[in-house]
């Protein structure tokens, strides 16, 4: 792991929202200072050029006192994801070890950032938690070929697959897109790390903590799809484009898998690591009328 990693952020203050980099004296506002590239996604889309320069403009950048941290992407394109995609976990679920990837999504609304509330929904008494890796897109990808996938993506962060069993499981059709779609279930951040800065994305350690207890720790090299196989096998079917997101699967420990189940409560702190990607942290508040 390198020593120091560069970690990408989106952020806003009380006048703006631009992104940048989050060094040890704060966030340097990078959209401020490259009039080419003021958002988050022209960063991704120019970053052949503009990579290599970063570290040399950073020191001109403006250093923020003051600023929020949002998700690192917007919620503008997709949120794809895969489900048991960890050996151990398939195991813990009494499911059988896929053979081909299984793939589900998320709808519009529950993409948010570090520090976001999770509100549980009314209906559901079932909440869980996954901690998870999320690949971001970085290029339009159709047809992708698994040796070059690699390519196509841009980097990565945390992510939360936060998930209502009740309403994944045993529902019309075997359906589980209601239950993974309710507002806020799909924490990401803090940071977006490039992938040249990762020398190994199927070796990191993943973790899930509740109110600073381990429920979640194995590592990314229990996948079953890699990343780049991942990319190949969704880019045959859905065009992947820039700032897309894979949300990989999950390891054991889930609440549901539990004896006895543990699931979401009011005041529980969500806080997802890893490796190299930062700390995800969350509350979980009350049913909202
Ligand atoms: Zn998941």
């Amino acid at each position: 792991m390198k020593e120091k990693i560069l970690q990408l952020v989106r952020f806003q203050t009380e006048s703006t929202e631009s992104w940048g980099v989050q060094t040890d004296e704060g966030v340097r506002d990078l959209g401020a200072i490259l009039k080419t590239c003021p958002t988050m996604l022209d960063a991704i889309g120019q970053w052949e050029q503009l990579g290599s320069q970063v570290e040399s403009v950073l020191r001109d950048a403006p250093l923020l006192s003051d600023c929020q941290l949002l998700s690192p992407l917007p919620e503008s394109g997709k949120t794809i994801c895969i489900g048991l995609n960890y050996r151990d976990h398939a195991i813990e679920t009494g499911a059988d070890i896929p053979t081909e990837p299984v793939v589900f999504n998320k709808l519009a609304g529950t993409v948010c950032g570090p520090d976001d509330e999770i509100p549980l929904p009314q209906v559901s008494q079932q909440v869980d938690y996954e901690a998870e890796l999320v690949l971001v897109i970085g290029k339009h990808a159709w047809n992708v070929d698994e040796r070059e996938a690699d390519d196509f993506i841009f980097g990565y962060m945390c992510g939360h697959d936060v998930s209502a069993r009740d309403w994944q499981k045993g529902r019309p059709g075997g359906q589980w897109l209601l239950g993974k779609s309710f507002p806020n279930f799909a924490p990401t951040g803090p940071y977006l790390v490039p992938k040249s800065e990762i020398a190994d994305p199927c070796n990191l350690r993943i973790q899930m903590r509740l109110n600073g207890e381990t429920y979640q720790d194995s590592n990314t090299g229990q996948l079953i799809f890699s990343p780049s196989q991942l990319i190949a096998h969704l880019s045959q079917c859905t065009i992947l484009q820039p700032g897309d997101l894979v949300f990989t699967g999950t390891p054991p420990g889930v609440g549901a898998a539990r004896n006895p189940p543990r699931f979401l409560t009011p005041g529980d702190v969500c806080e997802v690591e890893v490796e190299g990607l930062g700390v995800l942290r969350n509350p979980v508040v009350a049913a909202q009328q």
